[in-house]
């Protein structure tokens, strides 16, 4: 079925688009949230488990201390109040990846609430408010087998990995963003992404989009502009890289335009992304609100930080991002405009790291936005996924300020780095790289040189020292590139006109 779309910009002209986005944050502890269990990626299916996170009757789950912690700090970070008492919560449904038939959640008593996160998106910022941060558990992951898509649909049997199911899961729910018009899409992947470098800053999660670590679910309703009145809002579920997220928004917009402009009406329900058409399928109604049955949970003590320790906890946390892009900008010396360009890059980071290893900061920005940024683009990755790190970039840029390469050797040692043949040193040493000194070779090089062209050499001598140029071209064929320019000119000049 394809949906029929209306074009994005006419969409605006007529319509006021309303967005939110409540993630998800698998916390990167040791533990599960209420057992001993490994969070191991990747290990063999239902090799971490245990009764409590398996649900078998009897067991009891202790709350695990470093996941609260990690919860508060993610909410000191977006400016949140934190709460001094609250507790669990028994979400009550029946799904074979929830062994227990509840998940242990937070409900009416988030740890944290009220907070904000600034974003800026084309030099304007955009306040998002943050309506709550709390802990709960992962459920376990269904494999459908046997279809053609993966999904249960055609499948002939299910499997269940129970190894995710009662890792800590943090989620944070925004409050509905609105008057964001034609950026709504790029706002909510401003969000994300800012959420993403708070999340790695804090170091509570690896916010691997592509393991599910982090995972957004977008809301999205339109109202007519000049209407007080919000439309019925879709629910996209578990859209998970930046580039969907704002993918997912435009869509949904320009989905729900035709059909408002048909003069049907919204229907409320979950709704799937899928990355290749970069369109959206219904999912699940909710036309009928689901009654979970919500109730405190009688196993787990309530959760009452020590007002003290939640200071602490507040004058440890690191340099948020925000506030780094700014001192970074201030010790660079850049504009706005520089700085964004490395942001958009994904560079900054790679940037700072290769500062922090010895390159002046103009070294290390012309290194990661050319070359490098070239030859991520050709291999179709992000610079951040080149077999190249940062210590090796400032090494490349010190062998070029001490002379021991140019920068057309520099561009070859680079070569050698990303094909793993070692550090950009070991390459220079291994591809015999070293700009040559006034070797024997390089002398006789320029004697060719000299010897090859004696109409060049006479205009030289006769006052057109420009002429010079071709001259100094023959000797860096002739040593492929590994003579120094201006030490060839210094000894032609010497040989023709001293
Ligand atoms: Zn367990």
């Amino acid at each position: 079925m394809t949906d029929r779309l209306v074009d994005f910009d006419e969409v605006l002209t007529r319509y006021e688009p309303l967005i939110g986005l409540e993630t998800h944050v698998e916390l990167g502890t040791a533990s599960k949230m209420f057992c001993g269990c490994a969070t191991t990626f990747g290990a063999e299916p239902n090799t971490q488990t245990c009764e409590v996170c398996l649900g078998m009757p009897g067991s009891l789950p202790v709350a695990n201390a470093a996941a609260i912690e990690a919860t508060i700090r993610i909410g000191l970070a977006l400016g949140c109040r934190i709460a001094t008492w609250c507790r669990f919560a028994r979400k009550n449904y029946f799904y074979p990846d929830i062994p227990k038939g509840f998940q242990t959640s937070q409900y009416d008593e988030p740890l944290c609430t009220a907070g904000h996160l600034d974003v800026e998106v084309d030099g304007e910022t955009y306040r998002i408010e943050i309506e709550r941060v709390h802990l709960e558990e992962d459920t376990g992951k269904n494999l459908h087998v046997g279809g053609a898509t993966g999904r249960i649909h055609g499948a002939d049997h299910s499997l269940i990995d129970y190894n995710r199911a009662g890792i800590p899961l943090v989620e944070i729910v925004t409050r509905p963003i609105p008057l964001t018009g034609a950026k709504a899409p790029e706002v909510a992947k401003a969000y994300v992404t800012e959420l993403r470098e708070i999340l790695l800053a804090l170091g509570v999660s690896e916010v691997r989009m592509e393991q599910g670590n982090l995972r957004s679910d977008v809301n999205t309703s339109l109202a007519p502009i000049g209407s007080l009145e919000w439309g019925t809002r879709t629910e996209t579920k578990n859209v998970n890289s930046l580039r969907s997220v704002e993918r997912a928004v435009r869509y949904e917009i320009r989905r729900q335009a035709a059909v408002l402009d048909a003069g049907a009406r919204i229907v409320q329900e979950t709704r799937h992304f899928h990355e290749d058409t970069g369109s959206t399928s219904p999912g699940r109604s909710k036309e009928e609100a689901t009654d979970y049955r919500y109730f405190p949970e009688p196993d787990l003590v309530p959760i009452a930080p020590d007002p003290e320790w939640v200071e602490k906890l507040a004058a440890g946390l690191p340099e948020l991002p925000a506030a780094r892009r700014v001192r970074l900008r201030e010790e660079w010396g850049l504009s706005d405009t520089e700085m964004a360009w490395l942001v958009n890059a994904g560079a900054l980071g790679l940037v700072a790291d290769t500062v922090a290893a010895g390159a002046s900061p103009s070294d290390a920005r012309k290194w990661w936005l050319g070359e490098l940024a070239r030859r991520a683009n050709d291999a179709g990755q992000e610079l951040t996924e080149l077999p190249v790190t940062p210590g090796q970039v400032a090494e490349l840029t010190r062998l070029v300020a001490e002379g021991t390469v140019n920068d057309q050797l520099a561009r070859q040692a680079l070569d050698g780095v990303l094909a793993g043949e070692g550090d950009p040193a070991e390459v220079v040493q291994a591809r015999g790289l070293a700009v040559m000194g006034e070797s024997d070779e390089l002398v006789s090089a320029v004697d060719a040189a000299i010897a090859g062209a004696p109409d060049v050499v006479a205009k030289v001598q006769g006052g057109k020292v420009q002429a010079l140029g071709a001259l100094v071209g023959a000797v860096m064929k002739q040593t492929r590139g590994k003579a120094d320019a201006a030490t060839v000119k210094r000894m032609l000049e010497e040989r023709l006109l001293g």
